[in-house]
């Protein structure tokens, strides 16, 4: 039943998350969403695109999902906010598509990365996807801001081979403000991966007079560092691609006058990661 209710107009592969994909889902009803979230049979994804070089290791096929608990201020893709705007994907086409890229995914060292949206607003699909992706012998990779971390098992963290933990601020009162959650399940995912001896790259959004404060992140490096399992640090400099989309949603824009910042700037943070014994990209 619940293949029936999937969108086959929709393509699965998406030129670039950049594009504005909105109420895919919006006939769905209420008791398909709740099996698909129950059984994890189903996903509601933004898109797939393939060829990224910078969501994890290789090359990557990354599988964009749709559904976030977080509304950062600098979002890019603010469309996959709701997992309504995302296309009902059924496993096993997912899983096809995955057949299709699974030789050159290995060929060229890279392999699956989830990332949103936040992922694990869908966790069932994400373990059922992750599971079927390590059985072929394909690299996994979820990026994540770890707020439900504590969804998955010990057991399903194993079929992760390498998470990519976005923390977007250490201060608990800016990180409220940047996203409107607290960080303390995200810090507290973090030390759960050190304890199990996962894999993270940290990723951190440098945002102008937003995310640069000097303190904040000396404190987030020592964090970081001390994990004991931070294998490198990406510090994303703020950008304005995702602007068109908070346009056409018609939401408002609290950066629409932001910069991205200055190369003296992320240099002086990515030292300051450098300084705790880091690698950053
Ligand atoms: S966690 Fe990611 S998808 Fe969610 S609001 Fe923040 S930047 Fe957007």
């Amino acid at each position: 039943m619940m293949n029936e209710q999937r969108d086959a107009e929709v393509p699965l592969e998406g030129g670039s998350p950049f594009e504005l994909r909105v109420g895919l889902s919006k006939n769905v009803s209420e008791s398909f969403v709740k099996q698909a979230l129950e059984t994890g049979d189903v996903g509601f994804l933004h898109s797939f695109t393939t060829g990224s070089a910078v969501d994890g290791p290789g090359i990557r096929l990354v599988a964009w999902t749709a559904g976030c608990q977080f509304r950062c201020l600098y979002c890019h893709n603010p469309d996959t906010w709701n997992m309504m705007n995302g296309m009902a994907v059924p496993l096993e086409r997912a899983t096809s598509l995955l057949s299709k890229y699974g030789h050159g995914l290995k060929v060229m060292s890279g392999g699956l990365t989830l990332s949103g949206g936040e992922p694990l607003m869908q966790d069932r699909f994400v373990v059922k996807l992750m599971t079927a992706t390590k059985a072929m012998g394909i690299h996994t990779a979820l990026d994540t801001n770890g707020y439900l971390g504590e969804r998955l098992s010990d057991d399903e963290l194993e079929q992760i081979d390498l998470v990519l933990l976005d923390i977007k601020s250490w201060d608990p009162e800016r990180h409220k403000y940047v996203t409107g959650k607290d960080v303390g399940p995200t810090l507290d995912f973090a030390r759960r991966l050190s304890q199990r001896k996962r894999a993270i790259w940290l990723r951190y959004v440098l945002v102008p007079d937003l995310t640069d404060d000097e303190d904040g992140i000396n404190q987030l490096a020592a964090f970081a560092a001390g994990l004991g399992n931070v294998e490198r640090v990406d510090v994303l400099p703020f950008h304005q691609m995702g602007k068109p989309k908070w346009e056409k949603l018609g939401i408002e824009y609290a950066l629409s006058d932001v910069s991205p910042p200055a190369r003296e700037l992320v240099e002086r943070v990515c030292e300051q990661f450098r300084t705790q014994g880091l690698k950053t990209y």
